[in-house]
């Protein structure tokens, strides 16, 4: 899948539409979900061009990669999620239900966020 360069998230990276930023380094921008899943709800994402994690995982840099993770913990850790815990998610494709077209990591907490999957 070729990456969209007009899909939402690229469109916030450009600074085309605003978002509630939580945190950012030179490789990532961790922002608000615009509709929370959970008290805390914190999308963090890298700022190359990736669609999903299969593209991020095999064309991102070591610099990249490295620093999606950091941030992952760095935005959950500036938003005190730490004590409680919390949940990362990241959906990739079709069957994961990915709306939007450029890697996100979802942070989901600040509340009990439930079992991994609905039954
Ligand atoms: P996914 O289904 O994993 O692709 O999740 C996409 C997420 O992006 C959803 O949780 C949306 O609520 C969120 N989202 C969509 N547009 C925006 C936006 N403009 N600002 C913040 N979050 C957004």
């Amino acid at each position: 899948m070729s990456y969209d360069t007009e899909n939402i998230f690229a469109k916030i990276l450009r600074g085309e539409i605003p978002c509630n930023k939580h945190d950012e380094c030179e490789y990532t921008l961790a922002f608000h979900d615009i509709a929370p899943q959970a008290q805390t709800h914190i999308l963090v994402i890298p700022k190359g061009h990736y669609v999903d994690m299969a593209d991020f995982s095999q064309n991102a840099s070591a610099e990249e990669q490295s620093a999606f993770i950091a941030a992952i913990g760095r935005a959950a850790r500036l938003a005190g999620l730490e004590d409680g815990g919390y949940r990362i998610i990241a959906n990739s494709g079709e069957n994961a239900h990915q709306e939007v077209p450029h890697l996100h990591m979802h942070i989901l907490g600040g509340e009990p966020i439930g079992p991994l999957r609905a039954r």
